[in-house]
């Protein structure tokens, strides 16, 4: 049934098989990867034939621009196997598209949409055995860009790696997630890269977040750095609010990552009828808010978790404990999209693409 050749990529299959040791109900996020990958390298002002080949390190010069100046970005996407054993992806023209404008916010260069997703195709059709059917089991997909050219010079690199890596995944549950309203610390500013999926934007995150684990809160909510007034993203993840019934987010900004997650489910709650507004959010609404007993849900939207509750935030040294309600608008949301997603109900969004 495999296909050694295609016209574009060159495919090199493993001569064995990780699957058989890999236990696909305890599976830890992101730790344990499929037999391949696909790597195309950019140089001389190209890029060069695009490869499938056995998972394994690769070795790169100790002054690879990547480790000096930082240029590296990366999307997260899942594909999904449906009861007939047909792959899926959820949107995957806007993972490229995002992936490309993340490549010219780093001066890296844009990857052609046929090495991104004929390869994305190709990579999941020869790991196929790798994703699971059924509501909870997905693939995690990594697709990434680094630096490779050498010299310690401050100027963009001349040669890069395009890569995707995949991770078979279980349904992400991270417990109770008390979070810490930023006060000081900014994950982005104005002018900057908070839009890009750079891992720089990470690395920046993790000091004001280790300081707030310390503090007994699995995660930082992130204001915006000029007055630290309006709430901006939840981790790394976009956040949703519901005062009353109705569901509040920020609108996109140089600040806050465009996530397909927080627009789909936009759209999703806007189709289940409630009522969703899509405009700045204040801490001091949301104080007021938990004041007044309107304020019934917060909780983060992602590709890993897709919807992530959050049991209570503190502010200014104050705690405030969300209610425990039923029938939350994240459950209903998460529900419906990871059906829609694993093919179990019907995508009127058009959103699912199969393999
Ligand atoms: C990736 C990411 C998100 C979520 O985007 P999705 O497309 O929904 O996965 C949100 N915020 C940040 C900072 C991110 O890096």
């Amino acid at each position: 049934m495999s296909t050694s050749q295609t016209t574009t990529i060159d495919i090199t299959k493993a001569t064995t098989s990780k699957i058989n040791d890999v236990d696909f109900d305890n599976l830890s996020f992101g730790s344990v990867f499929t037999d391949h990958l696909l790597e195309c390298d950019f140089k001389n002002g190209a890029w060069q034939q695009p490869v499938i080949k056995p998972y394994q390190p690769f070795l790169l010069d100790p002054s690879a621009k990547v480790f000096h100046y930082g240029q590296a970005i990366f999307e997260g996407m899942k594909a999904y196997k449906d009861d007939n054993n047909d792959l899926w992806l959820f949107r995957p023209d806007e993972n490229y598209k995002r992936f490309n404008a993340s490549a010219v916010r780093m001066a890296m260069p844009e990857v052609p949409e046929e090495v991104f997703m004929n390869g994305l195709n190709e990579l999941l059709k020869i790991d196929e055995a790798w994703v699971k059917k059924g509501l909870g089991n997905t693939m995690y997909i990594r697709p990434f860009m680094i630096a490779t050219g050498d010299g310690v010079v401050a100027n963009p690199s001349s040669e890069y790696k395009f890569m995707i890596i995949l991770s078979p995944a279980k349904a992400y549950y991270s417990g109770e997630v008390k979070v810490l309203i930023a006060e000081h610390y900014s994950r982005a500013a104005n002018g900057g890269i908070g839009a890009a999926k750079a891992a720089g934007n990470y690395a920046a995150q993790f000091y004001p977040t280790t300081l707030a684990n310390k503090e007994g809160f699995q995660q930082v909510i992130w204001t915006d750095d000029a007055t630290h007034t309006k709430l901006e993203e939840a981790g790394t993840m976009n956040v949703f609010f519901r005062i009353n019934d109705t569901l509040l987010t920020a609108p996109v900004s140089e600040r806050i990552l465009d996530g397909i997650t927080r627009k789909s489910l936009i759209e999703l709650a806007k189709k289940e009828g409630i009522n969703v507004e899509v405009r700045p959010v204040l801490v001091s609404e949301l104080v007021e808010a938990s004041n007044n007993g309107t304020l019934k849900e917060i909780f983060g939207a992602g590709t890993a978790a897709v919807v992530n509750p959050i049991v209570g935030y503190s502010y200014k040294d104050k705690y405030y404990e969300l209610p425990k309600i039923e029938n939350s608008y994240a459950e209903q949301l998460k529900s419906k999209l990871t059906k829609m997603q694993h093919k179990l109900e019907a995508d009127p969004f058009g959103w699912t693409v199969k393999i």
